[in-house]
């Protein structure tokens, strides 16, 4: 998924990329998942924000994530899924 991700820059700015992984390119975790993914928008329930995604994700991974790499996650969750979304509009146009 990172190195997908970093591809996807690299393209954006008019460079050639070429993605090489070591197993077969259906076999890697980002191809197996099932679809879900997280993010507070506050749609739902107003009290929803980033802090409580934050909380809630350090205490599902038994309290032994990096901090700072969940509060990253957290804050930037809610504009990942927009961005994704909108690679998919242009998907579907
Ligand atoms: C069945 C399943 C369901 C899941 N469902 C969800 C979900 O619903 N929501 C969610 O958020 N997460 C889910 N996950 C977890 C999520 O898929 C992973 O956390 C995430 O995809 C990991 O991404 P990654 O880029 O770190 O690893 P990967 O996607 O596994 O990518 C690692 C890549 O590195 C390559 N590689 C390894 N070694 C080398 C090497 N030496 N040289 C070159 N390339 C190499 C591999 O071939 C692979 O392509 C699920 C995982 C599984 C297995």
């Amino acid at each position: 998924m990172a190195g997908l991700r970093a591809a996807i820059e690299v393209k954006k700015n008019n460079l050639n990329v070429k993605v090489i992984g070591k197993r077969p390119k259906n076999d890697s975790h980002t191809v197996l998942a099932a679809g879900g993914i997280n993010a507070s928008f506050g749609n739902l329930d107003k009290e929803d924000s980033w802090k409580q995604h934050y909380a809630d994700t350090f205490i599902e991974g038994y309290e032994i994530g990096d901090h700072k790499a969940i509060e990253i996650m957290a804050k930037n969750a809610k504009n990942a899924v927009f961005e994704i979304d909108s690679w998919a509009q242009i998907y579907r146009n």
